[in-house]
Formats: C-alpha cells, structure tokens, sequence
C-alpha cells in the first residue's frame, strides 16, 4: 500500500524531561542505587530502556522506608514535605524540577490570599504546587468544578505547565463571570511556552493528514491533552502506546499519515513508529495475497 508518513518535528520530549533524563543517566554511572521519585516520565517503552540501566521508580511511602542513599526528583517537581522527608531519611536529592516548574511554584509560594491552581487532581507537579501553597489553593480540575472557588474574595489563578490554553481561557472566563468583583480576579498565565507552541502547530499537523498516529503513554497528562486536539482537528486519529496496537485497518491507499506524539514521547519512539508503518503498509498487499492462499491473515 502506497503511503506518506511524516514525524512531526515539534513532538518528543520537553525540555524538562530531556533535563532530567540526561541527569538520570549521567548519575547511573556512579556506584550505589538510583531511585527516581514516581516515574521519570510517562512512558513505559523509555521506562524500561532506563530500568535496564539500573534506574528504580519508588513512591512515596518507599521513600520514607529509605535512608542514605539518592533519590532523583523529576521535571514535575515536589512539594516541601517530600525535600525534609529526604533530610530526615538523610536522603541525597538530585533535584530535576524544570527550571519553569520552580519559577511556578515560588511564584505561587509569594502569592497571599486565595490561590486557584487550574490542574489535574493528585497530578505530581499539581501536589507540588498545592504544597507550596501552604493550604491556601484549590484545585480545579474543569469548569463542573469551578464551584470550589470562593466568588466572593479576590483570586489568583494558576494553570499547570502543561494544561490547554484554550481551556484554561474558558475557565478564567467563566470565574470572571462569577465573581462579585470581577475585577479581583488576577490571572496568571503560567502554561508552559513549549506546551503552548505546540497546541497551535500539532493543530495544523492533524489538519494537514489524513491519519494521526499519536503516540504516548496513556498516563501522560500531556498527552491526553494533545491527543484530543489531534482528535478534534482530525477524526483518523489514533493513541497507540506500542507498535502491536496499530491497525491496518485504520489505512487507506494512498493516505498521508502524521506519527507524533506528547512531551513525554522520546523521538527514537517516533521513529521506530513511522519505520515500522512504512515497512509493515509497503508489505501489506503481499501479506493479504499469502493470507488469501494460505488462510493465515494477520492484522499487516
Ligand atoms: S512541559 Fe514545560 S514546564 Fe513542564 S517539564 Fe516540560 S519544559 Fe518544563
């Protein structure tokens, strides 16, 4: 089957993630264990790549059972509970949190009165955040939540680096409208610049295609996100995880088709998605023919 397959240039990791990656496998390097609080990022196939080095995610509570050893924080950052459980445990930190996460939660730290963070709920850059606001935030996650927020006193409202912009607009928009005094209520705009940029290209990518492969962990907030907008902008599109849940059913002669992926998809996943459709599509009339003959059709 005849096809054009594109990798989108703006997908692959942020910069936050390619940070602390970098760091993880320059430390793997030197003697003792590496543990990494929660994953590094969300995606089992760079997971497993970094597990084979040694690299081990713990949780919190196998944090607190840990003493004299180091423990890596990731791009989302941690609240101010989890830096003293690592001095009481006398745990070396190697703190990874994106440069633009920490500008966040200092900017929130300094913030008084009612903090608004617009966010995912137990998300960990999110319980960053709502640490740093020592009790005073509420986390609205959409606009059926809104109703958390206490119209009568002024506002500030933050956004997680990586949620969508024209989401985070409407739920400004409707708070406003709520307000006894509208003009109380101060909006922060703290998405990430990266994440932003990407909104608007990965738009005209989907548009541009007749099918979206959009791969990424199923876990990536991120990536739930920018799957929707591809989504919405193309109905052909498709969130894979791994290779064996593509379907060549999803293909047309002739098609042109847009692999991408969120801020958490390394680029050697991109990759090996696109070499694999090119190889598996220009293989497929011979597949079918032996199918045919032989009765042993597969999905390629
Ligand atoms: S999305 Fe932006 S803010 Fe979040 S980790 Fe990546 S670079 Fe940092």
């Amino acid at each position: 089957m005849r096809v054009n397959i594109e990798i989108d240039k703006d997908s692959g990791f942020c910069n936050g993630v390619v940070r602390a990656i970098r760091t993880a496998e320059q430390n793997l390097s030197n003697p003792g264990e590496l543990y990494t609080l929660g994953a590094i990022v969300h995606n089992n196939s760079e997971l497993d790549r970094l597990g084979k080095k040694g690299l081990k995610v713990i949780d919190l509570e196998q944090m607190s059972k840990l003493s004299d050893t180091t423990v890596l924080i990731r791009a989302h950052g941690e609240p101010p509970s989890t830096y003293e459980l690592a001095k009481e445990r006398n745990i070396n930190l190697i703190d990874c949190t994106c440069p633009v996460v920490l500008q966040l939660q200092k900017k929130i730290a300094d913030t008084s009165g009612q903090i608004v963070i617009f966010g995912k709920i137990g998300h960990a850059e999110v319980n960053g955040l709502v640490g740093r606001a020592e009790g005073r935030a509420v986390v609205v996650e959409n606009l059926s939540q809104i109703n958390k927020v206490d119209f009568s006193r002024p506002v500030n409202i933050f956004s997680q680096t990586t949620k969508d912009p024209d989401e985070f607009e409407q739920v400004c928009s409707k708070i406003r409208e709520k307000m006894h005094d509208p003009a109380q209520l101060t909006v922060h705009n703290t998405i990430c610049r990266q994440v932003a940029q990407r909104h608007s290209r990965l738009s005209a990518f989907a548009r541009n295609h007749n099918v979206i492969i959009f791969v990424s962990g199923k876990d990536s907030s991120n990536g739930k996100v920018l799957y929707e907008l591809c989504k919405q902008n193309n109905e052909r599109s498709y969130n894979i995880q791994s290779l064996k849940e593509i379907d060549r059913s999803w293909f047309k002669p002739g098609d042109s088709i847009g692999v991408c992926g969120a801020t958490s998809t390394p680029k050697w996943q991109l990759t090996s998605c696109a070499r694999f459709l090119k190889i598996s599509l220009k293989n497929y009339i011979c597949s079918k023919f032996y199918s045919i003959i032989y009765g042993n059709y597969s999905r390629f």
